[in-house]
Order: structure tokens, then C-alpha cells, then sequence
């Protein structure tokens, strides 16, 4: 089986995040079909490993692929369109799977390279809190050296044949926020028996945007008061996101959203509780691990753009904490539409691409 082919099987049969059963057993069926060693990781993943001929194994480089889908009908006329009723690949996982896939096929049947070799194929990326921390629970890679673990995502707004590179910071953590305040409810007009929960959460609201800087988004998009035009409610909830580049960044404001709650608290004599749900960490790129992927892509000839740091998320940033790592953007054309949605339809070109990509930096890190 080729790549396209086992992509197109893929992007008939999507699962949801950790429900990728099926989606396992095509890869394990790929992989045996190919003579690949393997095991099933994280309950639904597979991790695929090939030791090179030479030099020891102990040096590795792991290259990961999410392999789950989303919750959408489908609505693109293809021969390969899903047959799962409300479920579609629609963030390009099943690309992402068919070309790590590809990568292992080309490098198993020439194993001319120093060290171990891991393809990563891991579950649930798209749903809280991420199957990359499933998988580095089990600690995969105990006893390895891990030069680096290598991942990507299809994007389009680049072109086929292009790649997105960012150094450092590139993808934001990603937390929800919610806020509780609560006091005496009660008539609006009797002011003196009343604590004022609405206009203390106008304030504590107002205190969190002005956190908004370059390096931290927050945003409160859900405020519910449910009082009446004489009626000061006892309870008022607002909810948003916070995304940051940066773990301290990120950690000193979770500090100054639970100051400010203490003294909005103070100020109006209301109880003001602060929940942080923990998104994905920030997805941080090893410095010399991009600039030495932009000399790869350009001797493979691929045209590089380098890229500003993204305020969306991935699960991802938890092997960054980690390892080393790489992670970049694949270019499917603008064609592909808005990942998301029901029509999005990466570009196959891409994906000869993208396997080029992956192995050639996977080699050179291993060769290094
Ligand atoms: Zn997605
Ligand atoms: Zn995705």
C-alpha cells in the first residue's frame, strides 16, 4: 500500500479522539504489511520503531502524527468521502498519519542511517487534555537519547511545496478561564442589603482584558447575570480563553487573575473564585532545529516561509517541554479551504512533500 492510498482508507473511516480503533488497525495493518515493528501506545496510538544498520540504537528520533478526526458531516463529492456519518478528518490528521506512514515505509526498506527511528501515530489531539500526555506517561522512551521529536500540520495558506518554519514560541497554551462571583442577591433598589455581584464582575472582567498584551490573550466571551431590572442576582459567571507563548508568562497570569479575584472580592464584599481548566502548553520550537530544517527543505527544494507565532493550539507542546523539538507547517494550497470545516480538502500533492521533509530532516539528525 502506498501513502495516498492508506490516506484515503483513513479519511473514509475517521474516528473521534480516542475512540481510534479502526484508524488503529489500518496502520497496524500497514506497518505489518511492510515488515515494521510496532506496539499499540496510549490504548488507541501505535509506535512504530526501525533501527538503523549502523552505530548504536541509543540516539533516536521520534516522528509524530495525530491520527484522530472531528465531530462534522462531511460535505466534499469525493470517492473517499467519510462513511462515518458526523465524523470527518477535517484537520488533515489522516494526512498527517498516511505520510509518517510513508516516511517509515521508505526508511524501513533503506535503513542506511545510525540510531533508532520512532513513528509516533497518537490519538486525540483535538480534545482535552491530549493524547500526547497519555503517551509520555507510558515514558516510550525510556532509555533513549531523543535528538528530537520531529511533528507537523497541513496549512492552507501555504502553497504545495512550501513549509512554515517559526524558531522558538509558535503555538500558544491554550486555558479556559471561568470566574464565580456571589453574594447577598436581592432588590436593586435596596442597596445597603445587597452585594453588588454584577458590577464586581463588570470589574473583574475589566481587570482580565487589561492582561492583553502581544504575548497573552485573554478573552471573556460568555457573561451570564441573570438578574432583572430590579433584581441583583447571587450568582454571576463569566467564562473565556487565555492563550500565551510562554510558560511564565502564562504561570504569572494565572497569578494575576487569582489577585485580581481577591481584591474584586475585597472591594465589593462578594466571593469571587477563579477555575483554570489547563489547556495544551505553548508549542515551542528548538532554535537550531528550525534553522537546521530550513537548510533541508531548501537543498530539498522546498520553499520556506518563515512564520509569526500562531495563537492556536496543540498537544503537540507537550513533547517541546520535553525533547528538543520541531514542529512546522505543511503547505496543502489555499484550494484546501479552512481546516474545521465540512468542505476542507488538502491538496495530495502535498504529501510527497511532506515525506520528503520529514525524512530528509529525520536522516540528518541521525546522521549528525
Ligand atoms: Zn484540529
Ligand atoms: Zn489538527
Amino acid at each position: 500500500m502506498n501513502s495516498i492510498e492508506l490516506r484515503r482508507k483513513l479519511h473514509r473511516s475517521p474516528e473521534l479522539s480516542f475512540e481510534e480503533v479502526k484508524t488503529q488497525q489500518l496502520i497496524i495493518d500497514a506497518l505489518e504489511a511492510e515488515g515494521i515493528e510496532y506496539r499499540k501506545i496510549a490504548n488507541t496510538g501505535v509506535l512504530a520503531k526501525i533501527e538503523g544498520e549502523r552505530g548504536n540504537h541509543r540516539r533516536a528520533v521520534v516522528l509524530r502524527a495525530d491520527i484522530d478526526a472531528l465531530p462534522i458531516t462531511e460535505l466534499n463529492d469525493i470517492d473517499f468521502k467519510s462513511e462515518h456519518e458526523g465524523v470527518m478528518h477535517g484537520c488533515g490528521h489522516d494526512m498527517h498519519t498516511a505520510i509518517l506512514f510513508g516516511v517509515l515505509q521508505h526508511l524501513n526498506s533503506n535503513r542506511d542511517f545510525e540510531g533508532t527511528l520512532f513513528g509516533l501515530f497518537q490519538p486525540g489531539e483535538e480534545l482535552n487534555p491530549g493524547g500526547a500526555v497519555k503517551v509520555l506517561e507510558e515514558n516510550p522512551f525510556e532509555g533513549y537519547d531523543v535528538a528530537a521529536v520531529i511533528g507537523e500540520h497541513v496549512d492552507s495558506s501555504l502553497e504545495v511545496g512550501e513549509v512554515g518554519l517559526c524558531p522558538g514560541r509558535f503555538m500558544a497554551s491554550n486555558d479556559e478561564i471561568r470566574f464565580y462571583v456571589s453574594g447577598r442577591g436581592g432588590h436593586a433598589a435596596r442597596r445597603t442589603e445587597i452585594d453588588d455581584s454584577v458590577t464586581a464582575m463588570a470589574d473583574m472582567i475589566l481587570r482580565t482584558t487589561s492582561l492583553n498584551t502581544p504575548e497573552c490573550v485573554v478573552s471573556i466571551g460568555r457573561v451570564i447575570a441573570d438578574g432583572a431590572t430590579n433584581v441583583i442576582p447571587s450568582l454571576v459567571t463569566a467564562e473565556g480563553t487565555m492563550r500565551t507563548f510562554d510558560r511564565e508568562v502564562r504561570e504569572r497570569t494565572h497569578a494575576y487573575l487569582h489577585n485580581n479575584a481577591r481584591q474584586v472580592a475585597e472591594k465589593y464584599g462578594t466571593e469571587v473564585k477563579v477555575d483554570i481548566s489547563y489547556g495544551y502548553p505553548c508549542v515551542v520550537n528548538d532554535v537550531m532545529l528550525t534553522y537546521e530544517a530550513m537548510i533541508v527543505a531548501s537543498d530539498e527544494g522546498i520553499v520556506v516561509r518563515e512564520l509569526k507565532p500562531m495563537t492556536t493550539a496543540e498537544d503537540f507542546g507537550h513533547y517541546t517541554e520535553r525533547y528538543p523539538s520541531l514542529f512546522y507547517r505543511l503547505g496543502v494550497g489555499k484550494n484546501a479551504g479552512g481546516s474545521h470545516t465540512a468542505t476542507f480538502l488538502p491538496d495530495e500533492a502535498a504529501m510527497e512533500w511532506g515525506e520528503r521533509m520529514m525524512r530528509r530532516m529525520a536522516l540528518h539528525i541521525l546522521n549528525k
